[in-house]
């Protein structure tokens, strides 16, 4: 019997041991050339000859040609592509589900707990103007300065300071995990999410927003946690920023594409909003000229890795993803499927028919 295949179209093994137990399972291997720190990688037509004859597809996030109907379709023994990462916005999941292909992800606790961390610590450097106090000290030989003052976040009981306003766009596995975490500071915290019943706000401690505008309206720190649909794709944009108070911060740790970055660039440089704190963009890595390089402080970036820290980042998603790569070639389904909705027509197909 010939080897079972799997394209590995965005390695991020550092150690090699995921490659390893699909080796010493009898895969080969064929590897991308996207990685972890460098996510653009092959383009579609190479990565559709790479998939030829393949039975499993995994990796972590890809920037330079999303999984798509081709790609998939240049296998037919295809049974699965394993992201390590929680997103699965780089795969065409609806082609994956017709086509009776599973997907499988990593929503391990490490990243989308890291991700409320690092969300948090973002917003709070922005409103504690935590680099300017910094900088200031050690660029002039000054002390105090009143420019540096930054925005007590709770309320306060002794003379009935309201605190500001949290809005909370998606309240998923890191919206609510940030609410969770930020309860005690004693923010108005308000969300909008569709999708999750009135209980989980509840047992969050979060408001349900009428709609996205009253939420935008009355926040002074919007984040956004929602995964990237056709319906999320740009759901900030020029119309939803000019709802937000001038002196509100936006805060992107989703997906790039959820916000219309022309649009934020503008709103920064005419001060139609007070500051972003992004994570996350539209392409990435961003370009050496990208004008969020060249923006002041109102302005917090990072490279995509605010869930990144030590002893955690993607070792457990690597893991996961690897497990549902071996399941799906011993004919099984791992707990990880992410369009459980094809279980069924995928053990039509494939269920017990093990080919290691
Ligand atoms: P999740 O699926 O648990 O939560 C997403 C929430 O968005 C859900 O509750 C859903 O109902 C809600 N939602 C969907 N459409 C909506 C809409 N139109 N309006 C409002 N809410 C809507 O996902 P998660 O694990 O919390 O991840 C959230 C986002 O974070 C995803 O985009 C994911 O890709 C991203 N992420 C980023 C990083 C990073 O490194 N920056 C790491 C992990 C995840």
């Amino acid at each position: 019997m010939a080897k079972p295949k799997v394209f590995v179209f965005a390695p991020a093994d550092p150690t090699g041991n995921a490659h390893k137990m699909l080796e010493d399972a009898g895969c080969e291997l064929i590897l991308g050339k996207a990685n972890w720190d460098t996510p653009q990688g092959n383009n579609e037509d190479e990565m559709a000859k790479m998939a030829t004859g393949c039975d499993a597809l995994m990796g972590t996030s890809i920037r330079s040609s999303p999984i798509t109907q081709k790609i998939l379709q240049a296998s037919k023994n295809l049974r699965i592509v394993a992201k390590f990462t929680i997103g699965v916005d780089d795969v065409d999941v609806d082609a994956a589900t017709e086509m009776g292909i599973l997907v499988t992800h990593g929503p391990t606790e490490s990243n989308w707990g890291g991700v409320a961390e690092g969300t948090i610590t973002n917003m709070l450097t922005l409103l504690k103007k935590t680099r300017e106090r910094d900088r200031y000290l050690k660029t002039t030989s000054g002390w105090r300065d009143m420019k540096l003052q930054g925005t007590f976040v709770g309320h306060r009981e002794e003379d009935g300071y309201p605190g500001i306003t949290l809005g909370i766009i998606g309240l998923g596995r890191i919206g609510s995990r940030v609410a969770k975490l930020m309860r005690p500071w004693g923010m108005k915290m308000i969300g909008y999410d569709p999708y999750v019943p009135d209980s989980k706000f509840q047992q969050f401690g979060v408001e349900r927003a009428k709609d996205l505008s009253t939420l935008l309206k009355q926040s002074d720190v919007v984040t956004l946690h929602v995964v990237l649909t056709k319906e999320t794709r740009h759901m900030i944009n020029a119309e939803t920023l000019a709802m937000m108070k001038k002196t509100a911060i936006l805060v992107n740790t989703s997906r790039g594409y959820c916000v219309d970055e022309k649009a934020l660039i503008d709103a920064l440089q005419n001060n139609k909003i007070a500051g972003a704190a992004l994570d996350v963009f539209e392409n990435e890595p961003i370009a050496a000229d990208s004008p969020f390089r060249k923006m002041d402080d109102r302005v917090l970036i990072s490279p995509h890795m605010v869930s990144s820290n030590y002893g955690s980042g993607l070792k457990t998603g690597l893991l996961w993803g690897t497990q549902s790569v071996i399941a799906a070639l011993k004919g099984e389904v791992s707990p990880y499927v992410y369009n459980t909705e094809v279980i069924d027509q995928w053990k039509s197909r494939f269920g017990g028919k093990s080919i290691l």
